[in-house]
């Protein structure tokens, strides 16, 4: 029997060893709150085949053996250690098995246990995020009660003295196989429910109880449509992507493309491939780009397509859950959470605009969808596909390093041009100027040429509200939010003035809070303002598109509609109107501002810039018109508004990763970052010195070099109340920040009214 060894001197038989120990089964269990476990427990002969890893399990925990419910992660026997090396024999038993089938596949515990390590996250709080919710709660099922005749009763109906109405039940009930609900036999035979109860009491029909499934959630199938003829360089994408998907093995992907050139075309016939293998394919885009237009798409080319967005109730999303394991599905097209599909033959993964932050989850697990998509396509030996008009530079250069293999669309479908580009220099066109207006004279002139020739406009300003700043210009001071150091934002709608972190609203101040000052300045663009400025200069049906406006589930789709038909003439908004979109009329884009994004004090302000304002240019020019962009800037000679100017990514990227390289920023180094808040500052601050120090002895047993930045008080030193610290840790091998921050965590003692957490890849950097 294989045990671990303790110590070489320890001679004296084990415990184990003296009893006929050797046939035991434990179960493994972690759970989704604290204590995480994973624990182990014995496994009752009687429950022996009910117990397997994926289902949740029963079991008493601690001292007083509360119940707790856990999930199973593992089962194991003699071979095995168990955790915290105790006597199999003094294990506690399990006490009930929740679920008759696994909830989670063996392929989906594997990534789960892949996030974990991967982003330092406890193992239970993971599964829980990939089960849905729904799933885990049985919603949309209900329990049923369905009857069927005792057992014998049938062969003597004579010996039971029946009328020949109970005799019709009793027959009825037993010529059919299929389960009765009582309604259903009293429908059938023409009876109230009066003699069925009877017979119930009679111990003649006998009842049982399951749980059903309510509702169905069919899609109705949309127009077919035929495959396009690729062109040459979709075809050679094409082909690459195709021969991993026959040789049922792993690559990724990184399909650059410029927007336009025809890169969902190339998925879809992917796609097609994997189909007829009997496979099934994720399609990840942006939760913005979840449109109908999207949807028909591919169900224009599949017969059985789930689309999961987020205004799903949690019954529907259980449905087509189970409809996914029963590998009813085809092809799934979600937000990044859509990854956890539980395809039982997982054929390709898609990541379209793999750039996008919104791939990146906010909460623990803070995973990066991009990177779960890799381990996941790995894990299951599938090809990945990247796409993107402006990569990450993550992904651009593990390309560089033959990582992932490179395929390029250089050209637009139809070879239609891209858009001219060109950039007003605010400094000029305000300077002197008394009265501000976003929209600068050249910009005016070419918004009424656009709209005299019967085109569409679309206006990008990466900030909401109407004023983004609310100042006293007596004594300066700036009105904050109470709770969040973020200041305030002026929102004409409603007269108020609201924190855009935690929407914190107070009245429009009409005196300054500090001073008493009765002429309180609101200065600072924000899209209302914009909104105003154009309704007054243009003569046209006008929609602004920001997450004010776009509140209700469907508001969004329904404004992208009414601007496809043309009853919108002017879109204006925030980065949500940059996405993806497909309006052949729209001739001009214009950028009030392009540099909201760039003097923000994170390491990817330049990138972010530079994919906003690529992006948005890409809305325009594509149909026979052509088309125009302008960009707004204070900054025109800066060099990532130049690159930008030029559609130049690889211009950009040569410029921008150089840089990168010398700081060790990503991609060439790994970055962690640690953000400690509690209601009192001082705690926070001590709390980020405890960890900094764990982190810091964990990391000198290394060889490699760990650097921790900080602790510092975070940029957004206070939200929602919580004093904010945090740091940064930094390496230049993968897997240390793993390793050192698991071995630092289990030597920080938790303090009360503190909490921390550890983001790896971090995006947000406030
Ligand atoms: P991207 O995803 O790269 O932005 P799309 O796949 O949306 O580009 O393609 C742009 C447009 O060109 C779409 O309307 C699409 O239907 C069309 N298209 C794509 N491939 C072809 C092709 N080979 N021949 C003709 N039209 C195509
Ligand atoms: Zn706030």
């Amino acid at each position: 029997m294989a045990k671990a060894q303790n110590s070489l001197f320890d001679t004296a038989p084990q415990p184990w060893e003296l009893d006929d120990q050797d046939d035991w089964l434990a179960a493994r269990i972690v759970f989704a709150e604290r204590p995480y476990g994973p624990y182990d427990y014995s496994i009752p002969a009687e429950l022996e085949s009910n117990v397997k890893p994926g289902v949740r399990i029963e079991v008493p925990l601690g001292r007083g053996n509360r119940k707790m419910t856990g999930y199973c992660i593992d089962v194991i026997g003699p071979f095995h250690e168990l955790a915290g090396s105790v006597n199999p024999g003094k294990l506690k038993p399990v006490e009930r098995v929740v679920d008759t089938t696994p909830l989670i596949s063996t392929a989906l515990l594997e990534l789960a246990n892949w996030i974990s390590q991967y982003y330092v996250c406890e193992l239970g709080i993971v599964i829980e995020t990939i089960i849905p919710t729904g799933v885990r709660n049985d919603a949309g099922t209900r329990e049923m009660l369905f009857i069927r005749v005792a057992d014998d009763v049938v062969d003597n109906l004579d010996a039971h003295r029946l009328t020949p109405l109970q005799k019709t039940i009793l027959q009825t009930l037993d010529g059919s196989r299929q389960d009765w609900t009582p309604r259903e036999l009293g429908e059938t035979v023409g009876c109230t429910q009066g003699p069925i109860s009877t017979l119930r009491r009679r111990g003649l029909i006998v009842t049982n109880t399951r749980r059903v499934q309510q509702k169905r959630h069919d899609i109705a199938p949309e127009k077919r449509q035929t495959n396009f003829t690729l062109n040459p360089e979709q075809q050679t994408a094409l082909d690459a992507i195709s021969h991993h998907i026959e040789t049922d093995s792993h690559k990724t992907f990184l399909l650059h493309g410029i927007t336009g050139s025809g890169k969902t075309e190339v998925y879809i016939q992917a796609i097609q491939k994997v189909v007829e293998f009997g496979r099934q394919a994720i399609v990840l885009v942006p939760e913005i780009s979840l449109t109908p237009q999207t949807r028909q798409r591919f169900r224009a080319r599949f017969d059985h397509v789930a689309v999961l967005h987020s205004h799903l109730t949690s019954a529907q999303r259980a449905w087509h859950w189970k409809q996914i394991a029963a590998g009813k599905v085809q092809v799934i097209i979600g937000a990044r959470s859509a990854i956890f599909a539980p395809t039982p033959r997982l054929g390709l993964i898609v990541l379209d605009e793999e750039h996008d932050g919104s791939f990146k989850q906010d909460k623990a697990p803070r995973y990066q969808a991009r990177d779960v998509a890799n381990f996941r396509a790995s894990n299951e030996c599938v090809p990945l596909i990247l796409g993107s008009a402006t990569p990450s530079l993550e992904s651009w250069q593990r390309a560089r390093d033959s990582k992932y293999q490179l395929l390029s669309l250089k050209n637009r479908v139809a070879d239609r041009p891209l858009p001219d580009v060109a950039t007003i220099d605010l400094r000029v066109d305000f300077g002197g100027r008394k009265r501000f207006s976003p929209i600068s004279k050249k910009l005016r002139q070419e918004i009424q040429s656009a709209l005299n020739a019967d085109g569409q406009v679309i206006l990008l300003l990466n900030r909401r509200g109407f004023s983004t700043r609310i100042q006293c210009p007596g004594c300066g001071h700036v009105e904050y939010c109470p709770d969040c150091s973020i200041p305030l934002t002026h929102h004409a709608e409603g007269k108020k003035a609201v924190c855009h972190y935690c929407d914190h609203t107070i009245p429009e101040p009409k005196l300054c809070s500090d001073c008493g000052n009765p002429s309180v300045k609101f200065s600072g663009l924000g899209t209302q303002r914009l909104e105003k400025e154009v309704e007054a200069l243009f003569d046209v049906p006008i929609v602004r598109m920001d997450t004010d406006t776009m509140r209700k589930p469907g508001s969004h789709e329904k404004t992208l509609a009414k601007f496809r038909a043309g009853e919108i003439k002017i879109l204006l908004g925030t980065q949500m109107i940059a996405k993806g979109l497909d309006f052949p009329n729209v001739t001009l884009v214009g950028v009030i501002n392009a540099d909201t994004a760039l003097h923000l004090p994170d390491f990817r302000a330049a990138e972010r810039t530079f994919g906003l304002v690529t992006q948005v240019a890409g809305r325009t020019g594509r149909g026979e018109k052509g088309g125009r962009v302008l960009v707004q800037s204070f900054s025109p000679d800066n060099k990532t508004i130049i690159a930008a100017t030029r559609h130049d990514y690889i211009g950009f990227t040569e410029q921008e990763l150089p840089e990168r390289e010398e700081l060790a920023w990503p991609p060439f180094g790994y970055l962690a970052r640690l953000v400690i808040r509690s209601p009192i500052q001082s705690k926070s601050e001590q709390m980020a010195e405890h960890i900094a120090e764990s982190i810091e002895n964990a990391a000198s047993e290394l060889e490699t070099p760990v650097e921790v930045l900080g602790p510092s008080v975070a940029p957004a030193e206070k939200l929602r109340g919580q004093y904010r610290y945090h740091m940064m840790v930094g390496t230049t091998k993968e897997g240390v920040l793993q390793n050192v921050l698991a071995r630092a965590k289990t030597k920080i003692k938790p303090v009360d009214d503190v909490q921390w957490m550890i983001d790896i890849d971090p995006q947000d950097m406030l």
